[in-house]
């Protein structure tokens, strides 16, 4: 299986400069083979990612000379991966390529010809060793490395295909069905209520604060640049906080549980939320799945995500009936039909967790159940997929 490490890089000024400019060379050739793509569709051709690679091979000396000043890789894995991102347009993955843009999108991609790993350092072309915040965490073939911004901090992620670990999981034959929540980080089926971290509140306070000050900076001035990387390190912050409650769950629950239940769609996000708040919420569903995927095939649980019509919610978990209408606001219920009071965020994770048994059982032929074959197909086809993508932890 493919997995990746991302380390934080200590760089001096001359090492982020180069960082800069080759993200540059990287967003440069990005963005002109976005555009050649355009133009030779619309003129009734069949575009590229290879012969685009070609045709600025052919004219960057004279064009684009500055480009020559930074690892060839720069340019070209820019361009494979855009003809990366129209294949996952063409299979319906994705939407249509966007450009590239400064700050948000600062990166370049060295194939493994290109850099060396040694202990706590990464050689670049043209610029040596580069010194890294911790040594690699994976043994296995390394495939190539990516090296980002972000927080005006330089990052690079290393991707390795590795063996797979055997599993030291207990095999007891425990299920669990998890609902991903908004006030609460996740509920499970057992009745357990996991709290996220608390917003810090003197961090959200200093959110404010450097938002308001960035605000009312110049554009384009140097205080705003600064107030900008400031408040970027503060959100870098508060989003550690996060990700790290969220690997703590996830690895609990795949090493604790056999089978797994969630839900396909986060659906709460989508009806509660606006903007920001709903942004979180989302790259938190999100997260946590991804998260989940990876961790269950380490451990050898199995992780079943319902189809996205399965309503977790409105189904009462003890008589199977469904109700038609379960406002947000309403946190307990009792069921119309067999008088079972429910809690709201348990109920639905009971739901997950039966969903999840029966598809395994299905899977296994004792018995076979329509309705839970979306789910498991689901399953499937998301395995199926990691075979091919690489998995960050
Ligand atoms: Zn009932």
């Amino acid at each position: 299986m493919l997995r990746a490490h991302k380390i934080e890089l200590k760089v001096n000024n001359k090492q982020a400069t180069y960082f800069a400019k080759a993200s540059g060379v990287a967003r440069k050739a990005y963005n002109w083979a976005l555009v050649e793509w355009q133009k030779q569709y619309e003129a009734g051709g069949n575009p590229s990612e290879a012969a685009l690679r070609r045709q600025l091979n052919s004219i960057k000396r004279k064009e684009f000379p500055w480009m020559l000043e930074v690892s060839k890789n720069a340019p070209q894995m820019a361009i494979m991966q855009l003809g990366q991102a129209f294949k996952h347009f063409f299979a319906k993955r994705a939407r249509y390529p966007t450009f590239r843009k400064k700050w948000r999108d600062d990166r370049f991609t060295l194939t493994n010809d290109q850099f060396a790993v040694n202990d706590y350092r990464i050689r670049i072309p043209h610029l040596g060793w580069v010194r890294m915040r911790e040594s690699l965490r994976f043994i296995g073939k390394i495939l190539s490395a990516t090296i980002s911004r972000r927080a005006n901090k330089w990052f690079v992620s290393i991707a390795l295909e590795v063996q797979k670990p055997i599993s030291t999981v207990n095999d007891n034959q425990v299920a669990v069905g998890i609902d991903l929540g908004l006030n609460h980080l996740a509920t499970l089926s057992t009745g357990e209520k996991i709290k996220g971290p608390k917003p810090h509140k003197a961090l959200m306070n200093r959110l404010k604060r450097l938002s308001r000050h960035l605000s009312c900076k110049q554009k384009g001035s140097n205080n705003r640049k600064k107030a900008a990387i400031k408040l970027a390190r503060l959100h870098y912050r508060i989003s550690n906080i996060r990700r790290d409650a969220q690997h703590q769950l996830t690895t609990r629950l795949a090493t604790h549980f056999n089978i797994i239940g969630i839900e396909g769609l986060h659906v709460k996000g989508m009806l509660k939320n606006r903007k920001l708040s709903r942004s979180i919420s989302d790259m938190g569903f999100h997260e946590i799945k991804r998260q989940l995927e990876y961790k269950t095939l380490v451990c050898n649980a199995k992780l079943v995500v319902a189809d996205r019509w399965f309503a977790s919610s409105k189904i009462c978990s003890c008589c199977k009936n469904k109700i038609d209408k379960l406002p947000l606001s309403i946190r307990d219920w009792t069921c119309l039909f067999c008088f079972t009071q429910h809690d709201r965020d348990i109920n639905a994770a009971r739901n997950l967790e039966q969903l999840a048994v029966s598809s395994t059982v299905s899977a296994c032929g004792v018995s076979s159940d329509g309705a839970n074959a979306l789910a498991l197909a689901s399953h499937v086809t998301l395995k199926q997929e990691f075979n091919t993508k690489v998995i960050y932890g």
